[in-house]
């Protein structure tokens, strides 16, 4: 396994970083999480536009153009010899001083790690997950503004102790007004009558590339979609519930805080929209 390191290629035991970069210290950084599927870097350029607005935002200066960070990622990749799995890419603050002053990073680091991946079993994406609703909100401004896909994965991170202990799989986040806004590491929609839903990604969400490419599908197909806001009540009610994201695609809801979903496995537009997705994605992206 090579790991794209400050322009290196290194092997696993010789990636590491300084314990003075502030992506250590302090999870100052950013990253993305990438599939690639048939070779086929998937939906790149929504992924790097993600990247760098997240950069921007925070100051960070990545030290490679666009093109550099395309050309490194498929460089990765080529050798790996790697056409499906998935990719990390992290950009830190680099190195600095034990001190908070980003000033004194003179350059970010620039990690890819390329993985084979298989978070669910195929069985899992017919039976659903187990989820429970946690009490960690999500919604929170600045560095946890949910728009910047920042190394500060705290939150995140109690979310998933807090669904470890309840023994579900997943976990289900409200913001401090009571609106669900999405998992752990995943978004959420709900079905109703024919109707999909899924939270604005003003209320505390991520504005996940794989909700986006869902969103796209359904207006495609002619699914009705809408993006409005609901609570756990609408949830437990719901015909069907299903997660999207990067490395879980779009995988089934069966249960909510011991509530069955529907008829407690994969739901008919749940699993088709799955079909659907597993359609383009070895066609929209970078080749
Ligand atoms: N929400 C959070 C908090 C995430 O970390 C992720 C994963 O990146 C998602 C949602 C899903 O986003 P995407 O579809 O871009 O992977």
């Amino acid at each position: 396994q090579w790991i794209y390191l400050d322009g290196q290629f290194v092997t696993k035991e010789n990636a590491k970083v300084s314990v003075f970069d502030h992506g250590f210290l302090y999870g100052d950084g950013i990253f993305e999480g990438i599939r690639i599927y048939n070779g086929n870097i998937f939906k790149c350029k929504e992924h790097l536009d993600r990247l760098y607005d997240s950069a921007k935002s925070i100051m960070l200066n990545i030290p490679l153009t666009y093109q550099e960070m395309e050309e490194a990622l498929v460089e990765t990749l080529r050798r790996n010899e790697l056409r499906d799995g998935y990719i990390r890419l992290v950009v830190s603050r680099g190195p600095g001083n034990l001190g908070l002053d980003p000033n004194r990073c003179p350059k970010a680091s620039v990690v890819i790690i390329v993985e084979q991946l298989a978070i669910y079993s195929e069985e899992a994406y017919k039976t659903g997950l187990k989820t429970v609703s946690v009490s960690t909100k999500r919604n929170l401004p600045d560095a946890l503004n949910p728009k910047i896909k920042s190394l500060n994965y705290l939150n995140n991170i109690l979310v998933k102790i807090q669904s470890n202990l309840s023994g579900a799989g997943e976990a289900i986040m409200l913001n401090a007004q009571g609106y669900v806004t999405e998992g752990s590491g995943d978004n959420i929609f709900i079905i109703k009558n024919g109707m999909i839903t899924t939270p604005p990604c003003y209320l505390g969400a991520l504005d996940g590339i794989t909700r986006q490419a869902i969103i796209a599908i359904c207006s495609n197909k002619g699914y009705k979609i809408k993006e409005e806001p609901f609570t756990l009540h609408d949830v437990y009610v719901a015909d069907e519930v299903f997660l999207t994201g990067t490395a879980a695609e779009v995988i089934a809801v069966r249960e909510v805080d011991g509530r069955i979903i529907g008829e407690g496995h994969a739901g008919p537009v749940t699993l088709k929209l799955l079909e659907e997705f597993r359609s383009i994605v070895d066609k929209d992206g970078l080749k």
